[in-house]
């Protein structure tokens, strides 16, 4: 089974498919706008990080992107297999629950 990729590397990998498959390109990228562009190479550059994004919240702001504007139509988006498929609401979802009231008291039994 394929291990599900961490958001910062689902960033990595779908920059790569936009370069092209040339890791020489992605480092190229010159489009400073995109959302993902400071964490193109799979590390955070703070310095370059638009309006205090976190990864999953740039995530869904290029999805919001790619759905040319319209929220609603993120959650209708019909391509599984984009990196982004699993973040684009901006959440996690393997971490669904955690710090919840109810599993903290589940913890602390
Ligand atoms: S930062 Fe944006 S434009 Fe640049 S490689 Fe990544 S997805 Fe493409
Ligand atoms: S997950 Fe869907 S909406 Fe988000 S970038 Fe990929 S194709 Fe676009």
């Amino acid at each position: 089974m394929e291990k599900i990729k961490t958001p910062l590397e689902s960033v990595r990998s779908f920059c790569i498919q936009c370069s092209g498959d040339s890791l020489v390109n992605v480092s190229k990228c010159h489009f400073t706008g995109c959302e993902l562009f400071s964490r193109r190479s799979g590390k955070i550059h703070k310095a370059l990080t638009k309006n205090d994004h976190t990864t999953l919240s740039a995530i869904r702001a290029f999805c919001i992107g790619c759905e040319s504007g319209i929220i609603s139509n993120v959650s209708e988006c019909i391509i599984p297999t984009c990196p982004f498929y699993n973040y684009r609401f901006g959440k996690n979802p393997k971490r669904a629950g955690i710090g919840s009231i109810k599993n903290l008291n589940k913890k602390r039994k």
